[in-house]
């Protein structure tokens, strides 16, 4: 049997999209057939039906009305689908046979706009890496607010930078030049950790080393010019716009800023350090709360909370750009005046960046408009309050904030306050703006006048006094008489309809008026969706100002809340220089101490250089705080750079180039790498790619294998990072081999600390000081016991480890420094009250809360 025209038209366009699922428009569905049906059915919980196809077996058929679209649109692609929207191109009703349809979008994960965008508060990227020889060239660009930044890097260690970068951008979508598998360590990244949209060996799309011709004439030259500068970045941007293009069936004219930037302008950090430090999301939820963000994020606008995070994501190592950020923050946490006036009236900016968006791509309507004009009549008020600002960055953010008075009032006295919500009905001009349109406004209003008035005097002429003019669809207008007045009718009336109770009648004076008004109506509303255009597209025009003014208006709120956090949460400013210092009093960690409600956080000093202090070697009990130590020490550095205040008494912060750290466990079963294989691949690259400036918290290293395997592996890793020869970064590194407390004195830099435990009477209690200084226990044993290890298997653990003692294996070594604070010793603890004291425990029936009690 043959196919039938249309499934042959559907079955042509399909084969040039096999990977992604078809939307066919059919009348006012999108269907989708075959294995398109069969997916689309499942992921959207749609019924599957079949339609005849002209074979013997019916096509697998299901459908989505087209005016709900949008959201089943947005599913599929946030489900991971790439979906071509294929619509009739011509209009159905004077098409002669079959009706011609094309490929109109295509939604990607990196492409996706509007309401379909997965999150307001965080830039959706798509990425473009060329990978070609030994060099490497990436770009991002988040299409919804025109947002592009794009760096390259040469020679060793390249890949690795390029998966930092996607790191810190985490684009949804990724395209690339050759097939990723020709990069294993990217493309297991790509597909394990990103969990990206990937297109790869899109080779003909990476030949160009123009951009021009794929930008819009509203893309400044300068912005063209320097993409075009690097051949390779040139030909990944140009790559990237191809594709924009190829799903957008549009020219791109949308660039923002251009972020070009090179090696050495932000803080590096690598993937896992990210992670580990939780910096924009929690390693187990993967959520804000409970990250670095979720605590300093006080901003009261979508495009605030986006820069915010990419502040976070992308900290500063230029300490001028840095003391901008922080003389400002300084401003508004002193002005509270000013910083309360400022957020209040942040609250009413909409998201113009994204708003701006939709206006170029020509998919605003007019309630977007008003929402713009909104957010404008903000602006002369933010500006007036910032005109008295001292600091550098807000008098800046004055100059720059164009208060597009123009667009405002054309949107104004062009757009109704309250528009509807389709352009394609009318009522969205204001009255007085358009004289045509005032026109047909009174022609039809008139008409309606004119009824009445036709009505009252056939009533006098006829006599007929409950005579009616009314209007339906099909007759058009008609004078409706009761039947018992029928008679009464004059000849001029034309029956047009019999009712039960009534006859209907038309008179040419009707026909006549009923043309004029309907088709004022027409040309009514096909004026006012002209004229909304016009000015949709005169606002676009501007896009670059309003750009400006959105990027400005974000940084303003993101200072706002830094100032916001600083003062709510006790932050300092920190001293910023170009030293090798890092000098914290009295530091905190800004999650863990917001997470104690009912405890205090114990503050702790850290001083680090690149001298005598350049590493620490931290010991301690289990949970006496180590860790939290740590990262808190990295966090600090983090936020000054980022241009925040910090949690402290005081803070001097050298700056640093890159921050490391190895924490935790965690292995990779995907590449068939244990978990002590994970740790030494990435203390290795730590080693590789670590500077004398950089920071590194090394957390345990060497525990996931035999004791003495491990402790040789730390000690040297410790040599290594310590020595001024090989490396000489400034290190915190915490362990439970007491050994290495034997490099204070013999090995330059080193120094002891601990956490210290005392001893209150009978009972031993965290107290999460760190000293100089040594200790020899970790108290591991009794920790365990207090985590609910059975009490025999804890009795067992110190018998085994006494005899381990007694035998020799382990020896007792004086402690380095004396213990200022009583901690007490093993010696001391062995025979004590305290292991009776032990053993009446029952840790089945303690809480959590009675177990560190007791401890
Ligand atoms: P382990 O050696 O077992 O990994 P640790 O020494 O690294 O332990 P942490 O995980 O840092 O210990 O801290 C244990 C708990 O103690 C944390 O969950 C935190 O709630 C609390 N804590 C840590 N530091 C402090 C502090 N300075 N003030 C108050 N509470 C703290």
């Amino acid at each position: 049997m043959a196919k039938t025209p249309m499934m042959e038209q559907y079955l042509a366009i399909k084969a040039q999209y096999p990977d992604s699922i078809l939307f066919y428009r059919l009348g006012d569905f999108y269907e989708m057939f075959f294995e398109d049906a069969k997916t689309a059915s499942r992921e959207l919980e749609l019924t599957l039906t079949g339609r005849d196809c002209g074979e013997a077996e019916r096509a697998p058929m299901c459908g989505v009305p087209f005016h709900s679209a949008e959201g089943y649109i947005g599913k599929l692609v946030n489900r991971g689908y790439k979906v071509v929207i294929c619509e009739q191109v011509e209009d159905p009703a004077t098409a002669k046979g079959l009706v011609k349809r094309d490929v109109v979008r295509i939604v990607t994960p990196g492409t996706v706009m509007g309401d379909n965008l997965p999150s307001e508060s965080k830039n959706n990227y798509l990425a473009s890496i060329c990978i070609d020889g030994g060099a490497i060239a990436v770009a991002f660009c988040d299409i919804s607010t025109g947002d592009m930044s794009a760096t390259s890097f040469e020679g060793a260690g390249c890949v690795d930078r390029l998966i930092n970068e996607l790191g810190a951008y985490a684009p949804a979508e990724v395209i690339m030049n050759i097939p990723r598998y020709d990069v294993p360590s990217l493309s297991i990244f790509l597909d394990d950790r990103l969990h990206a949209f990937v297109t790869d060996s899109l080779k003909d799309h990476y030949t160009s080393v123009t951009v021009s011709d794929k930008l819009g004439t509203r893309v400044s030259p300068d912005i063209i010019s320097r993409i075009e500068e690097t051949k390779i970045i040139a030909r990944t941007v140009s790559a990237l716009l191809t594709y924009i293009a190829d799903t957008q069936k549009t020219e791109f004219s949308y660039v923002k800023s251009l972020n070009l930037y090179s090696e050495g302008q932000f803080l590096e950090m690598d993937v896992s350090t990210r992670r580990n430090l939780e910096l924009v999301e929690t390693m187990r939820s993967k959520e804000k709360r409970g990250s670095l963000l979720g605590v300093l994020d006080r901003t009261h606008t979508s495009m605030g909370a986006r820069l915010l995070r990419k502040w976070i994501e992308q900290p500063l190592v230029n300490t001028y750009y840095i003391e901008r950020r922080l003389n400002a923050v300084e401003e508004l946490t002193r002005d509270e005046i000013l910083r309360g006036e400022l957020t209040e009236l942040l609250r009413s900016v909409l998201d113009l960046e994204r708003l701006t968006g939709k206006l170029v791509y020509g998919t605003a309507n007019s309630r977007d408009l008003v929402a713009v004009a909104t957010t404008l009549a903000q602006l002369p008020r933010i500006r007036e309050l910032i005109c008295e600002a001292k600091s550098d960055e807000l008098s800046d953010i004055y100059h720059e904030l164009d208060e597009l008075g123009d667009i405002y009032g054309l949107i104004r006295c062009s757009i109704v306050d309250e528009p509807p919500f389709s352009v394609r009905e009318g009522g969205i001009i204001k009255d007085g703006f358009h004289s045509e349109v005032d026109r047909l406004r009174e022609l039809l209003s008139g008409g309606t006048g004119r009824l009445a008035a036709i009505e009252s005097r056939e009533r006098e002429r006829t006599g007929i006094a409950k005579l009616k003019v009314s209007y339906n669809k099909v007759f058009g207008y008609y004078i409706e008489v009761s039947r018992v007045n029928a008679h009464l009718v004059p000849d001029d009336y034309i029956r047009k309809q019999t009712l039960t109770n009534s006859e209907r009648y038309i008179t040419p004076e009707l026909k006549e008026l009923e043309g004029e008004v309907l088709s004022a109506k027409d040309r009514l509303v096909a004026l006012e969706y002209q004229l909304f255009t016009e000015i949709r597209c005169r606002v676009a025009d501007q896009v670059a100002r309003v750009q400006e003014t959105a990027r400005v208006l974000a940084e303003t709120d993101v200072l706002c809340s830094f100032a916001y956090s600083a003062e709510k949460n006790r932050y300092v400013c920190p001293e910023m220089d170009l030293s090798d210092v890092i000098d914290i009093k009295e530091g905190r960690h800004p999650v863990v101490e917001q997470m104690l409600r009912d405890s205090y956080f114990v503050p702790n000093d850290a001083y680090l250089d690149c001298g005598e202090h350049r590493a620490h070697v931290i010991t301690g009990p289990n949970m006496a705080g180590k860790s939290t130590y740590m990262r808190q020490v990295a966090l600090i550095v983090i936020m000054a750079q980022c241009g925040s205040f910090v949690p402290a008494a005081d803070a001097r912060i050298g700056i640093c180039d890159k921050v490391f750290t190895r924490v935790g466990a965690s292995d990779d079963l995907s590449t068939g790498r244990s978990t002590f294989m994970v740790e030494m691949n990435e203390v290795a690259e730590i080693l590789k790619n670590a500077t004398s400036r950089s920071l590194l918290i090394l957390d345990e290293i060497g525990r996931g294998t035999s004791t003495y395997d491990g402790m040789a592996i730390a000690r040297a890793v410790l040599e290594h990072a310590a020595s001024k020869k090989l490396l000489g970064a400034k290190t915190l590194f915490a362990t439970h081999y007491h050994e290495l407390c034997d490099m204070e004195g013999s090995v330059s830099g080193v120094r002891n600390y601990s956490v210290v435990v005392k001893k209150n009477g009978d009972e031993i209690v965290f107290i999460k000081k760190i000293v100089p200084g040594g200790v020899q226990k970790s108290y591991g044993i009794e920790v365990a016991g207090l985590a609910g290890l059975p009490e025999s298997v804890i009795r067992r653990a110190k018998k085994i480890l006494r005899e381990i003692e007694s035998e020799g294996h382990v020896q007792e070594k004086p402690r380095s420094q004396p213990d200022p604070l009583g901690q007490i010793t093993l010696g001391g603890m062995a025979g004590g009250d305290i292991i009776e004291e032990l053993k009446t425990i029952d840790p089945n029936v303690l809480t959590p809360i009675e177990a560190m009690g007791k401890l």
